[in-house]
């Protein structure tokens, strides 16, 4: 295999979790080395910075979610969370942690493994397109290029994902895009699967950008914004 090999950081004190979670990275290809603790993973991140981390959010001497505020005012390195409950999602995938993704205890760890490989090739330079394009809907302006929002002159800040979401359901304006084909643009999925993740970053996306918001709900099929709030042109 002339495929270089990505080191992922497992950040978890339950020895079985971590074992079963570094056998299958390992059996992925990826270079494997776990932290037990927040402090250790401070440790491990200062000597040698991982492709990925996957982060437990609860830890013995901390909260993962304060080391993932703390590991992302200095680095971009994708996060994948894992957490027991089901309520951590909008806090964990929100701007203010800025995880990359999530999964929730108990997972299938081929599932995760698929997470890690998408987070990877999403976090790749390769997402580049048309320079600088922009989108205009309404009192909304999208630059694809700096990765801003604005709603009018007041600049929104989206998490990264949400950025994204938002770009591909106004890239397809008036066109019904399902969560399965969502999960699959923006995160990569190949199997169907969590399309709760949606939902919650449509939610965050309506929460930020309040009125302002062009998503449409399509009960029971998807997402889609209107065709219809583009500002005519100027005769
Ligand atoms: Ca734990």
């Amino acid at each position: 295999m002339s495929q270089q090999q990505h080191t992922i950081l497992v950040v978890e004190d339950e020895t079985s979790i971590a074992t079963f979670v570094a056998a299958y990275l390992r059996n992925a290809g990826y270079g494997v080395r776990t932290a037990s603790t927040a402090q250790n993973a401070l440790v491990e991140l200062a000597s040698e910075p991982p492709a990925l981390i996957v982060l437990d959010l609860n830890l013995p001497d901390g909260d993962g979610v304060e080391l993932c505020r703390r590991i992302r005012k200095a680095s971009d390195v994708p996060i994948l969370m894992l957490t027991a409950r089901d309520e951590d999602v909008d806090k964990i995938i929100g701007l203010e942690v800025g995880a990359d993704d999530y999964m929730t205890k108990p997972f299938n760890p081929r599932e995760l493994v698929a997470r890690v490989k998408s987070v990877l090739r999403r976090a790749a330079p390769e997402r580049r397109r048309g320079e600088s394009e922009e989108l205009r809907h309404g009192d909304l302006a999208i630059n694809s290029g700096k990765r801003e929002v604005y709603v009018g002159d007041e600049e929104i800040r989206l998490a990264p994902k949400e950025f994204e979401l938002l770009w591909e359901l106004l890239d397809h304006r008036g066109i019904v895009l399902t969560r399965d084909q969502l999960l699959e643009r923006v995160w990569g999925y190949t199997f169907a699967g969590d399309t709760r993740t949606v939902d919650v970053h449509v939610r965050q996306i309506r929460r930020k950008l309040g009125d302002a918001s062009p998503i449409v709900t399509v009960w029971g099929v998807g997402y889609k914004v209107a065709s219809d709030r583009t500002p005519a042109p100027t005769a």
